[in-house]
């Protein structure tokens, strides 16, 4: 069994109630429509610029196809989760929110409604292909999934081997009671 972090079923959630519900709606024009996003392309990438009528994402044009998914998706990270521009900010906070959105990119690459299907391919390649994210990024929501199930069995070892030693305990005490 797999039991999600908060941020992923919120991240799982909001998807789903903005209506990318499948595989096939993980893609840039999906996202765009869903959230209200026009994109750019230009020679520099990897900008997010917001007012209150519009957002626009800015992907370079020369990078390639999956990096420029990723590099939206991370955009779309910092716009779901309401970060300030790092203009306005100190350093260490832009630096907080970087990481922080780095952790919920894939949580929208591969979505909790989707683990079923992470589990199921069960390598990085093919979650990679199947997700059309890098290795990297398919290596981190994979590992992440299967610690979490590692931790849960280790968990379920650690129980019966209580109840093993409960038993045996148990007999003993009979086994006493019955000599006294
Ligand atoms: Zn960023």
């Amino acid at each position: 069994m797999y039991v999600p972090s908060n941020t992923e079923i919120i991240v799982s959630n909001l998807l789903e109630e903005k209506g990318i519900t499948s595989i096939f709606k993980l893609h840039i024009c999906d996202f765009m429509k869903a959230f209200n996003i026009t994109l750019r392309l230009c020679d520099f990438g990897g900008v997010l610029l917001k007012n209150e009528r519009r957002t626009v994402i800015i992907l370079n044009k020369n990078d390639p196809e999956v990096i420029q998914y990723e590099s939206f998706l991370h955009e779309l990270s910092h716009h779901i989760r309401e970060d300030l521009s790092y203009q306005l900010v100190e350093e260490w906070q832009h630096n907080n929110f970087e990481c922080k959105t780095n952790h919920l990119m894939q949580y929208i690459a591969m979505p909790y409604f989707l683990y079923e299907d992470i589990i199921c391919l069960n390598t990085v390649e093919k979650v990679a292909r199947y997700f059309h994210v890098t290795k990297e990024l398919a290596r981190k929501r994979l590992e992440g999934i299967k610690n979490k199930l590692i931790d849960l069995r280790g968990g379920k070892i650690a129980n019966l081997q209580r109840q093993k030693r409960e038993m045996v305990l148990s007999n003993q005490l009979q086994r006493h009671q019955w000599q006294l």
